[in-house]
């Protein structure tokens, strides 16, 4: 399955396909032209897929090397940027030449912020193989690095020349992140996609859903691309694809990244929202446990624990995003239909 996003002269294609890695070398030659492809993942990801691209790759000519990070969000550092370049430098890496980003969400993000700000820029192939990174992070063009003081503060909209999406690198993803990638999926049936949520229900459980993950992860991408193409630089519709972020980043960072993955807290902050909105009469009745039922039967948490909810509505006003300013707020009216309202962060007073 193929699908495009159409940004003029930054378009590009999404392949996916069950045991496109076995074609690797050729997707990549379709869109590559030059000589030397550097490939940057992490000691996971490399253990099951390191050693059939790299093959496969210096088979077909091409002069590749690899460099392999420890696998967790603590790599996106400037620091790893320098000894990224230094041996980017080494390797002599023209802006001609390729960085393919292998790996999760944290690789994505990591390698793309690298390809992004190399010579001021080098060609990037987005290669996903997590769930999350397989339908939200390797698409849209958003690379970033963290600083201690947060998340992503560092970054560029740097669109890829390609997305090349194996489902079969899913069979060895934990379950955690399987689920946490859910989290996602099941945002964009929320926002966008009735009829994908109608199947979701269905399947229940990961055995069920894999028999279908490229029809899903292809609506999924059909949706990112389509409100990227919108809205490139995330001022406007992008927004949508924040629902539940608000309150899911808040939680992420009162629980200072320990008790919640991302997936997770944004499962909790979905539902949380809807049952404001719910209580304001703003969505349909009783979508929170629409929301829920789904959610948990693909092992996610859906409530916040009541000793948390109070510090965090106060976290969340105290937040200085938020001081004196609007808030944009993503509702979703019913299953499928959404919307952005301007709030305040005194939206939360009664979490
Ligand atoms: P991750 O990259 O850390 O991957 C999760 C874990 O799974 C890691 O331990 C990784 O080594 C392992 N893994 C990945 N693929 C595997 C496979 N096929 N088999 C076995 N193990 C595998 O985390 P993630 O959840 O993929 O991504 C989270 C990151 O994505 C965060 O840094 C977040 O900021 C970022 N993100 C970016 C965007 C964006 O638009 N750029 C959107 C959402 C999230």
């Amino acid at each position: 399955m193929k699908l495009s996003v159409n940004l003029k002269e930054r378009s590009y294609n999404i392949k996916i396909e069950k045991g496109l890695f076995k074609n690797i070398a050729k997707e990549v030659g379709d869109v590559f032209k030059g000589e030397k492809i550097f490939i940057i993942t992490d000691d996971n990801v490399e253990k099951y897929y390191g050693n059939e691209i790299l093959s496969a790759l210096r088979n077909e000519g091409f002069n590749t090397e690899i460099l392999i990070f420890p696998h967790g969000e603590s790599i996106k550092s400037l620091k790893n940027c320098e000894f990224a370049y230094e041996k980017l430098s080494e390797f002599h890496l023209s802006r001609s030449d390729l960085i393919i980003a292998l790996g999760g969400g944290v690789i994505g993000d990591f390698a793309g912020f690298i390809a992004a700000s190399y010579l001021r820029g080098v060609n990037l192939i987005q290669v996903p193989t997590s769930l999350l990174a397989q339908v939200d992070s390797s698409i849209g063009g958003k690379v970033a690095v963290n600083l201690t003081q947060g998340k992503n503060l560092v970054g560029f909209f740097y669109q890829p020349k390609a997305v090349f999406i194996d489902t079969e690198t899913l069979n060895t993803l934990p379950d955690k992140f399987f689920s946490d990638g859910m989290g996602e999926v099941l945002k964009y049936a929320f926002i966008r996609d009735e009829p994908m949520y109608e199947t979701l229900l269905k399947f229940k459980n990961r055995e069920n859903l894999m028999k279908n993950i490229g029809e899903i992860i292809y609506r999924c991408c059909k949706i990112k691309g389509e409100i990227v193409e919108k809205d490139e630089r995330d001022t406007g519709e992008r927004l949508l694809l924040n629902f539940g972020h608000t309150l899911g980043h808040a939680i992420e960072a009162y629980t200072k990244y320990k008790e919640y993955s991302h997936g997770e807290a944004v499962s909790i902050g979905m539902v949380e929202i809807t049952k404001l909105f719910e209580k304001k009469g703003v969505c349909e009745k009783n979508l929170s446990e629409k929301m829920e039922a789904v959610l948990k039967s693909f092992q996610l948490p859906t409530v916040l624990r009541d000793e948390y909810r109070k510090n965090i509505s106060d976290f969340i006003k105290n937040d200085k995003k938020f001081l004196n300013g609007k808030l944009n707020l993503v509702a979703v009216m019913k299953i499928g239909e959404s919307k952005i309202i301007k709030s305040s962060s005194d939206f939360f007073q009664n979490l």
